[in-house]
């Protein structure tokens, strides 16, 4: 029976059956016993579905990596031990040396350094682009090696939404996947694949956990790209042949590591998530502790109904920012003075998510007097949990740069990233008006 999002943060990836816990179970165990050295050796030639060692496969990691397929909408996914390793493997799952890709410029910092520097150590360029520019600029970024298109759906800190919906075609059409990182939407609110996207990735340290318990990732596959042809099924866009004969060999050719196995012959549409457990989690190993997959999946049942009090909170103090003598501007694609209000209607009908970025009439100084003087609103470097908190890049994240080094970075200097927690609307706003009083 087809299940809606509410249900399945509570039912998906696990329903116990007579007299089994139901509580997801932690399966705290590295390993997993068989009988006959046969059985052992059917399940390293993938010939037989079953556990034998957690770093590849655990029954809780498993259940909650279904759980957030399910709400996706994808046909596989994985779970890593942090949103860094969920777009590292994302990425790297189709791409090697020589290789190249395309991301949006307003990405999240640390996955901005990721693919700008420490993957360029591993010879994998990639060009990052601006989403506002116009479509032929952006497509002639791309090259016979782009192998795919990145980007977030609601970036963080800025707040910018991501034409999911364009980018999916343009990446299409030049015979790429695209690769979304839906943290901040979640798919309470946006379900990417529903628009052409490719394959979604998590920071499920975020809202997915929503209690800053654990630090984790995820990957889903939507199944709908096809390696061998490189188009996308249901996609009118056709690529031209010189661009996908063997575009994507790690999938589409034989793996030594395994015996010769092709994963596309081998597993059709769950290629792409089995080459990333058999292949690069196998070798790589950032798997999360089945402890820290119970804690996830805590958080996860709660998240539709958490994501509707982040938004409708963020709404309420967006509102009241944007009327503040003390508030030099406000950026909420929630307000219909926003630059990505558009958008926002379009792939966030019922709300985007509870951060905020505002700016401070005044010096940094005067920023930092602001927090200061925060009363339950919190300083962190964290965002999205169920307490509201507060970070000011110039001077936490980022503050060994000078103003005009974090403009170029695509950081206002007087940027605030407010993330609105499922308090009383009325307390958080009676908290900030406080400290703006005291400026
Ligand atoms: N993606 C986004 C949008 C993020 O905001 C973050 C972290 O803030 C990450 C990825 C990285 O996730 P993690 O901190 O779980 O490694």
């Amino acid at each position: 029976m087809k299940q809606n999002i509410s249900t399945l943060c509570i039912h998906g990836g696990y329903k116990a059956t007579k007299g089994e816990p139901q509580q997801l179970p932690i399966i705290q165990s590295t390993t997993f016993k068989y009988d006959t050295s046969d059985q052992m050796a059917r399940l390293f030639d993938l010939k037989d579905e079953g556990y034998f060692y957690t770093r590849l496969a655990n029954p809780t990691n498993d259940a909650v990596a279904k759980k957030i397929c399910a709400l996706e909408g994808g046909v596989g996914a994985m779970l890593t031990s942090s949103g860094q390793a969920a777009n590292f493997y994302a990425v790297f799952n189709i791409c090697q040396a020589g290789d190249h890709f395309i991301t949006s410029n307003n990405i999240y910092g640390g996955t901005y350094n990721l693919f700008g520097v420490t993957m360029k150590k591993l010879g994998i360029e990639c060009t990052f682009i601006d989403p506002d520019w116009d479509d032929e600029r952006i497509e002639a970024c791309f090259q016979p090696n782009t192998k795919c298109f990145f980007g977030e759906t609601i970036s963080n800190p800025g707040g910018n939404v991501f034409d999911i919906e364009r980018f999916a075609n343009m990446a299409h059409r030049h015979g790429v996947p695209l690769i979304v990182d839906n943290t901040f939407a979640t798919p309470v609110n946006c379900r990417p694949f529903e628009w052409g996207c490719d394959i979604v990735t998590h920071s499920t340290t975020k809202y997915m956990d929503g209690h800053a318990t654990q630090v984790g990732g995820c990957i889903v596959d939507s199944g709908n790209f096809n390696w061998e042809t490189c188009t996308h099924e249901g996609s009118s866009s056709s690529c031209a042949a010189h661009f996908s004969a063997g575009k994507f060999p790690g999938l589409t050719t034989p793996d030594d590591s395994y015996h010769g196995l092709t994963y596309t012959k081998a597993f059709g549409k769950m290629a792409y998530t089995t080459k990333l457990v058999a292949q690069l989690m196998r070798d790589l190993g950032s798997i999360p502790a089945p402890q820290n997959s119970f804690l996830l999946n805590l958080g996860l049942e709660t998240l539709a109904l958490r994501m509707r009090q982040h938004c409708d909170n963020a709404q309420k103090v967006a509102e009241w920012l944007e009327k503040c003598p003390k508030v030099a501007w406000v950026n909420y694609c929630g307000l219909p003075s926003n630059k990505y209000y558009a958008l926002a209607q379009k792939y966030l009908p019922n709300g985007s998510c509870g951060v905020i970025a505002f700016g401070l009439k005044g010096s940094r100084d005067e920023a930092i007097k602001f927090m200061d003087s925060l009363s339950f609103i919190s300083i962190v470097t964290h965002v999205a949990d169920v307490r509201t908190c507060v970070l000011h890049p110039a001077s936490h994240t980022h503050r060994q740069l000078s103003d005009e080094q974090l403009r170029a970075a695509g950081i206002a200097p007087d940027l605030i990233r407010l993330s609105v927690g499922i308090e009383d609307a009325s307390d958080i706003i009676a908290d900030l008006q406080q400290a703006m009083d005291k400026m």
